[in-house]
């Protein structure tokens, strides 16, 4: 398994001069960020109305994206179970790039799979999206006791969030922090990524964030 992981990512770990060279190759079958953040309205927009089409999950898409993949926008989002990224926006199979870890922070591993997706597969949309009810940032605001085994690693990364809504009463402390969460993960990003970084100075790329309601099924998207 690590060698296949190995010979996946391996490109990841190359320079940014040749991860260039691989955003060139990608760049004619990418979609520029405002088309893909429209596509993504759009879906969810479906999916919240209950008239969601589920496209692009039939044989003839499975067998077209078997040859390679090229997906308009990548997707770092939270692990839990009421929210997947494909049904939400009402996406198919080989649209989006999607990592996911309880809480939507990251570290170099999912860092490093955002970076393949722009770089070698042509993302030029990056979106951090959040959820209501989250219980990894209700476990950062210590709601939760006594944190077994990982999970205080989940947890750590949201906690500049908490620091932030030191203020906000208790009742909308949670809904606040979350919003936070998407904001620092967002602006971590580019900070953390030169790949990243250089692309949305250029202008090639964007990044944005978003909190999915589980109830109404709408993504609110955050600025
Ligand atoms: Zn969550």
């Amino acid at each position: 398994m690590k060698t296949l992981v190995a010979v996946a990512f391996g490109v990841v770990a190359t320079s940014s001069l040749v991860a260039a060279s691989f955003a060139d190759k990608s760049a004619g079958k990418s979609v520029p960020p405002a088309e893909a953040i429209q596509r993504l309205k759009e879906g969810n927009g479906r999916f919240e109305g209950d008239m969601a089409e589920k496209p692009r999950a039939h044989e003839a898409r499975r067998r077209e994206v078997a040859k390679g993949q090229h997906p308009f926008a990548s997707v770092i989002t939270c692990a839990d179970s009421r929210l997947s990224p494909e049904l939400i926006f009402d996406q198919g199979l080989g649209d989006l790039f999607v990592t996911r870890v309880a809480g939507n922070t990251f570290g170099k591993d999912i860092l490093g799979s955002v970076e393949y997706s722009v770089a070698v597969l042509g993302s030029r949309l990056v979106v951090v999206l959040g959820h209501r009810k989250c219980g990894a940032v209700d476990a950062a605001l210590g709601h939760s006791h006594n944190l077994p085994g990982s999970i205080p690693a989940v947890v750590a990364p949201i906690k500049p969030a908490v620091k932030l809504t030191t203020r906000v009463p208790k009742a909308q402390r949670l809904d606040a922090t979350i919003v936070e969460n998407v904001r620092v993960t967002m602006k971590r990003i580019p900070r953390e990524s030169k790949i990243i970084g250089d692309m949305m100075k250029k202008g090639q790329l964007r990044v944005v964030g978003g909190v999915y309601d589980l109830e109404t099924g709408a993504v609110t998207w955050v600025k």
